[in-house]
């Protein structure tokens, strides 16, 4: 397994980050970045003294692999693939979606529906094939690309005004293909060894200059990461934001300046069809969206945690009201999503040797997730009421003498000294409440799609034909 050490070292190859304007030297020591870094590295090394979980028996040529790359065959593969997803959520607490996993999912996916990029030649299937070998062989780290900027929706990419806001093809050469154009959002690329480009919103007939597939190293010439404001920086310290401080995944723009992509990184080329096919046609989509699912079941566990902490640390195990709110309005979705999420790894839809975890759980995971997380997030607001507001401004109120009596008494409750409740309360507010809590929320309900597009691809995988085929039996009864 790939150790942190060496993980840290490899993001050290002059990718070019720009932040305020200004080129960042080393992610691994810039304070924006340095923290989360440091969060994966450490993972890395934890997996490694779990390869129980981390790692599982090559079906193909005996040994080991990492499990996140095990192209699933079964339930029990699925099994196996929950386990390692959840082991690397709960490094964040599932605060971080696009941990090494994520992409793995779709790249493990692709590798074991190579027909689909067949379809484009043969040379691009055996493209993907081998770098998913290399990828699983060096335990690398994917980030991706797949959705424009909201620069004009309303017209197809090769009818905007200015060619190539969006990535496209500008040149072929021997070499490979140029791109250039920008992706609006690659969560984590910052961190990440590889990136994968292409799109999930519909490609229009005439945008073949479009219509790519491909990886590019993240350090490649010509590849420019423009993150938003990360998180790191805004915290003022660990203790008054826990979260902000540790666990941003930072999103990035990223443009793409004319970037050589020699050819054997090149899974779709100038094929409309296969770009929009790949996701859904290949188990990619649900693959690894069964990994975003597992990720998203450990940050509920997270969130009743921390509403049943709340609650205790103001009035023990609560009235007959509050314990209601807590089982109906939280834990209810925790084990409704669990449950979810265990379907949907019980009843895969095996066909061509790939087990796909069954669609319809997991569209209906991601439908009600988006607007369940609303929800859970203005029921811990609820039972918090006016205690995010009433807290001593940072960690200094409990050191200095001229405040710290003060503190002490009457930030506490009766169940909890202040020291504790403060820190819980901080905790739940970064959860929440603070810009890094908002981004949270964003992510949930837009790390995929827009709710229609989402309530759409359930549409798709539920079986209508049964239930249609159960209102015509009571019908041809009478
Ligand atoms: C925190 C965060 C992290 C992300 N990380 C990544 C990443 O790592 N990689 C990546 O590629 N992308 C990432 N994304 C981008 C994500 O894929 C897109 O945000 C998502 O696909 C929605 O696209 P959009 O932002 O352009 O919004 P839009 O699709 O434009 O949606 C905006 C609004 O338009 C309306 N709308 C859109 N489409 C339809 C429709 N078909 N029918 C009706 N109404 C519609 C909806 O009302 C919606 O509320 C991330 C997004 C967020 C917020």
């Amino acid at each position: 397994m790939r150790r942190g050490a060496d993980y840290l070292a490899s993001l050290r190859d002059g990718r070019a980050v720009f932040l305020d304007g200004e080129r960042v030297d080393d992610v691994t020591k810039h304070p924006a970045f340095a923290e989360s870094v440091r969060r994966i590295a450490e993972r890395y090394d934890a997996a490694g003294e779990a390869l129980d979980v981390t790692t599982c028996a090559d079906p193909a040529r005996g040994g080991r692999i990492g499990a996140m790359w095990l192209i699933p065959q079964s339930a029990e593969d699925l099994g196996r693939r929950r386990a390692v997803h959840r082991f690397w959520a709960e490094g964040s607490y599932g605060l971080m979606g696009r941990t090494p996993d994520h992409v793995a999912s779709v790249l493990t996916a692709f590798a074991g529906w190579r027909q689909l990029f067949d379809r484009g030649g043969r040379q691009f299937g055996d493209n993907v094939v081998r770098f998913y070998e290399r990828a699983r062989d060096e335990d690398l780290y994917l980030a991706y690309a797949i959705v424009p900027p909201q620069i004009d929706r309303s017209t197809p990419a090769h009818k905007h005004p200015e060619p190539f806001l969006h990535p496209g093809v500008v040149k072929e050469t021997d070499a490979g293909i140029v791109i250039r154009g920008a992706h609006s959002i690659a969560t984590s690329v910052t961190m990440a060894d590889w990136l994968y480009v292409s799109y999930i919103t519909p490609l229009a007939p005439g945008d073949v200059d479009y219509a790519i597939s491909l990886v590019v190293p993240v350090n490649a010439q010509g590849l420019r990461l423009l993150p938003r404001r990360p998180y790191a920086t805004l915290a003022t310290s660990v203790y008054d934001y826990p979260l902000s401080a540790r666990f941003d995944e930072v999103d990035t723009t990223v443009v793409f300046d004319d970037v050589l992509v020699p050819w054997e990184h090149v899974f779709v080329y100038r094929n409309v069809e296969l770009v929009t096919a790949q996701f859904h046609e290949s188990p990619a989509h649900v693959t690894a969206n069964f990994q975003s699912l597992v990720r998203f079941g450990v940050k509920l566990e997270l969130l009743a945690g921390l509403a049943m902490k709340l609650v205790e640390v103001g009035r023990g195990e609560g009235d007959a009201n509050t314990q209601a709110t807590l089982g109906g309005e939280i834990a209810t979705f925790c084990a409704m999503f669990d449950a979810l999420v265990k379907a949907a790894e019980r009843f895969p839809l095996v066909s061509e040797g790939y087990a796909r975890p069954d669609p319809q759980y997991i569209y209906a995971g991601m439908s009600l997730q988006r607007r369940l997380i609303v929800d859970l997030y203005r029921t811990v607001r609820e039972l918090a009421g006016g205690a995010f507001q009433n807290l001593p401004s940072s960690e200094a109120s409990f050191l200095s003498p001229e405040t710290r009596a003060h503190t002490e008494r009457y930030y506490r409750s009766t169940a909890a000294g202040a020291r504790d409740r403060v820190k819980l309360l901080k905790l739940i507010w970064d959860f929440i409440g603070t810009e890094y809590g908002g981004r949270q929320l964003q992510y949930e309900m837009f790390y995929s799609a827009a709710q229609p597009v989402v309530n759409r691809r359930m549409f798709r995988s539920y079986d209508w034909a049964s239930a249609k085929a159960l209102v015509d039996r009571l019908l041809s009864e009478y």
